[in-house]
């Protein structure tokens, strides 16, 4: 498996008490291109072979997703699990930028989550995490449950499943600003850039800022980092809490860590923004970028 653009053999860097079925799905992982994602029929085909259940399958996943973490500050690494409506699984990890502020942190929890909306996913039912959500954490998911595809969420803790309704207590969400819609249910704010682009990373650009999320400033926006190896595209994702909301920047970056890329292979990135807000990506995004890319200029285009 490709992590932080280096193979890792993740038998040899696992715990020696780990059980044969264990061995035996990192032995499975280890041989994938794209260790990150697991397609529905890799899901399945991992199900029936080592006769597990989902929920088994999820956390013996966990410590596999933990080896994506970069935390250059904390030391701390997180690993989350998420399952998708859609049959398929998708790996988080936390991400820390050094010498930049935490609140640019993201954690496990919203990696995986922006990291199934990178594959167009369009709701959860299980998310097995390594430590217990944050109050953050737990803000940011609440933003995605209570519609038709996704009405809650189960969120499993070593042993324990919890419903994210039972942990996030008398709520404030998207139903107490007036919003309907919600995280990741499809979304299509109908930019276009003019003139017309035809360099194709702009254009993934432009369509991530077309399906982002930002029901409360109409901040709709969208990153496309190109590197050696290939195109990550990330969209904003707006919480009704506003803090926890997560920056195009960092959900394009989610995708190039947990397609086993590298920052070091990072050529260009481009951000799409609605014009006319109160609010920009533009200087926290250059900002992170500074951290991890500093020899890259942003390309910055604002769409209408
Ligand atoms: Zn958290």
């Amino acid at each position: 498996m490709k992590v932080h653009g280096s193979e890792i053999d993740l038998l040899a860097s696992s715990d020696s008490d780990v059980s044969e079925q264990q061995k035996a799905i990192f032995q499975y992982l280890n041989n994938l291109s794209d260790g990150g994602y697991l397609t529905p029929q890799q899901v399945q085909y991992m199900l029936s072979t080592y006769g597990l259940t989902l929920q088994q399958l999820m956390q013996i996943l966990v410590p596999a997703a933990t080896k994506f973490a970069s935390p250059p500050i904390s030391n701390f690494k997180v690993g989350a699990v998420l399952h998708g409506i859609s049959g398929a699984i998708y790996f988080g990890a936390n991400i820390e930028f050094v010498n930049e502020a935490l609140s640019f942190t993201v954690h496990a929890e919203q990696a995986s989550v922006a990291h199934a909306i990178s594959y167009g996913e369009k709701g959860v039912d299980y998310l097995a995490i390594s430590a217990a959500p944050c109050g953050y954490c737990r803000q940011f998911l609440y933003e995605i449950i209570k519609t038709t595809s996704t009405p809650d969420i189960n969120v499993l803790i070593n042993n324990s499943s919890n419903t994210l309704s039972s942990l996030i207590p008398q709520a404030f969400g998207p139903q107490d600003l007036g919003i309907t819609t919600r995280l990741m249910l499809p979304q299509n704010n109908n930019l276009s850039l003019n003139p017309n682009p035809t360099d194709p990373v702009v254009i993934k650009a432009l369509q991530a800022a077309n399906i982002s999320y930002s029901p409360y400033t109409s901040d709709f926006s969208g990153i496309c980092i190109a590197t050696t190896n290939g195109a990550y595209s990330g969209s904003y994702a707006e919480n009704a809490a506003y803090n926890p909301s997560m920056s195009p920047l960092e959900a394009a970056l989610v995708l190039l860590i947990m397609s086993g890329d590298s920052y070091a292979n990072i050529q260009r990135v481009i951000l799409v923004e609605a014009a006319n807000n109160n609010c920009s990506q533009l200087t926290a995004t250059n900002a992170v970028l500074q951290s991890i890319a500093p020899g890259v200029n942003l390309e910055y285009h604002v769409a209408n």
